[in-house]
């Protein structure tokens, strides 16, 4: 297969990676070809067989420069400076049919010069993982990198147990983060920092260039991005789990799916990482959690800001992070009188919504079947609503409050009922429902349940009749004890 492929990083950043080869895996085996992704890469058509070796690292398709990226990164608020891919490798990049330098990128294809104690290998369930919940937020409009292929690799990774191995093929805007800046400004090289803000901006922001100070509005322009990216995971029920400053990506796009999922019974503490024992990553953390990355970024920017004097930059740097929680309650605000059918915008409806999340907290209601029930509830439907919120005086009190905000002149209440459906998902990749395809396939090679679940996810605003048990939650007991583990 002859893929376009460019190598803007590598050329132009020829200090921030390693060359790798992928390791040659023993038996390859397609499990999952992700057709559109190809189309809109504009990739050939190839037999399974090709495919299946030229995205398990088998054989490099023609053009394809392995490297393994260079980054630092703070991970649960330690900072590691030398991390990089352990177990990735980028084979370059190509152009999308819509004109936008997309990274194509091996992920478990074996050690590479940061793989450290690693074994540079990922195994099928984590794989497949990765492929779903990608999946999932693309369908629900969230800015997100992508599998394009998994292929089981024949070879045995050990974990805690023995488990069959596999390659994803990631496709991202870049995989530029907070911690590739890191790993330049620990080690004081400016130069290199200075391409890299370049190289960033040319690619993600090239309308900046020719602001007076271009990296403060580089600063301010992903800050932008990611206050968006937050509000909608957390309409999303949505929980990263890592959110290190190497899993932050300077394009806007989740990346990284390892111990994260998708919160059920709504609450602010809920954490499901094996690992965030403290709850650092907890669901309410997150956009806290992300204004501290951006600080981290802030801090690498600031001798590119104020060359000659870096301190005298804190203070612009400091107003750009402060301004992240607003712009993050703004889109947090814009998102949600969305999701409640309001038209317009008033200073009541912060409260609203505010109150609305508090309802769920209190009364541990599913996250994405509460709100989808305001869409039966303005069709005349109250029983799923009630039925969810089991504080009925507290509830009627709300729906009053919303009425009132919807004002006499509302939407017919079919319409309304419809603008609902399109605002709030039925489904999402419910924890154990992802469980069992991932056992399936990992245990008995069978891909139907996760073809099956991927199908369900695709359309996650439309009812699919037959269905019914993808919008259910985890039975209390499964959902209590549900925890999630590092692909490590
Ligand atoms: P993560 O938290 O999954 O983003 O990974 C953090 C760091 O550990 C990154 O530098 C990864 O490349 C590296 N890493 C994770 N798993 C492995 C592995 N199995 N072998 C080598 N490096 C790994
Ligand atoms: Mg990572």
């Amino acid at each position: 297969m002859r893929i376009a492929f460019q190598h803007s990083y590598a050329e132009q950043l020829p200090d921030a990676w390693a060359a790798a080869r992928p390791d040659a895996p023993s038996a390859p085996v397609l499990l999952y070809w992700n057709a559109g992704l190809a189309e809109e890469l504009g990739l050939p058509t190839v037999d399974e067989a090709t495919l299946a070796r030229l995205f398990s690292g088998a054989q490099l398709p023609d053009g394809a420069r392995p490297i393994a990226q260079a980054y630092a990164g703070h991970q649960f608020g330690g900072l590691s400076p030398s991390l990089g891919d352990g177990r990735a490798l980028l084979l370059g990049e190509a152009t999308d049919r819509f004109g936008q330098r997309r990274d194509i990128a091996l992920k478990g294809s074996g050690r590479t010069a940061f793989s450290r104690r690693g074994d540079g290998k990922a195994a099928v369930g984590p794989m497949l993982r990765e492929l779903i919940l990608g999946e999932a937020m693309q369908a629900l409009g969230i800015p997100t990198t992508r599998a394009l292929a998994v292929c089981a690799t024949g070879d045995t990774v050990y974990r805690d147990r023995p488990l069959p191995g596999a390659v994803l093929t990631r496709v991202a805007a870049s995989h530029l983060r907070v911690g590739t800046f890191q790993y330049f400004a620990i080690r004081g090289d400016r130069e290199s920092l200075r391409r890299l803000a370049d190289y960033t901006l040319q690619r993600h922001y090239p309308q900046l260039a020719e602001q007076d100070q271009p990296w403060l509005a580089l600063l301010a322009a992903i800050c932008e991005r990611q206050a968006d990216l937050l509000a909608r995971w957390m309409h999303a029920g949505f929980i990263h789990g890592v959110m290190n400053t190497d899993n932050m990506a300077l394009s806007g796009e989740t990346i990284d799916y390892g111990p994260c999922a998708f919160m059920e019974a709504h609450h602010p503490s809920t954490v499901f990482s094996s690992i965030d024992e403290q709850g650092r990553y907890a669901y309410g953390n997150q956009p806290a959690i992300a204004q501290w990355n951006l600080a981290r970024l802030a801090e690498t920017l600031l001798p590119l800001i104020q060359p000659d004097d870096p301190a005298a930059a804190v203070p612009a740097a400091s107003d750009v992070i402060d301004a992240f929680a607003e712009q993050y309650q703004q889109c947090w605000l814009t998102q949600g009188r969305r999701k409640l059918g309001l038209m317009g915008a008033e200073p009541r409806d912060e409260a609203l919504l505010y109150n609305w999340t508090a309802l769920l907290t209190d009364n541990q209601a599913d996250h994405t079947l509460a709100w989808r029930a305001l869409a039966d509830e303005a069709a005349g439907q109250p029983a799923a609503l009630r039925a969810l919120i089991a504080n009925h005086a507290a509830l009627d009190d709300w729906l009053a409050q919303w009425r009132a905000r919807l004002g006499p002149s509302a939407q017919a209440a079919t319409t309304l009922a419809e603008a609902l459906r399109s605002a709030n998902p039925l489904y999402i990749p419910r924890n154990h429902l992802v469980e069992e395809a991932l056992a399936a396939a990992s245990e008995y090679g069978d891909m139907a349940p996760t073809l099956a679940l991927l199908d369900v996810l695709r359309s996650p605003f439309d009812q699919q009749s037959g269905r019914e048990r993808y919008a259910q939650p985890a039975a209390p007991e499964v959902a209590q004890d549900y925890r999630t583990f590092c692909g490590t």
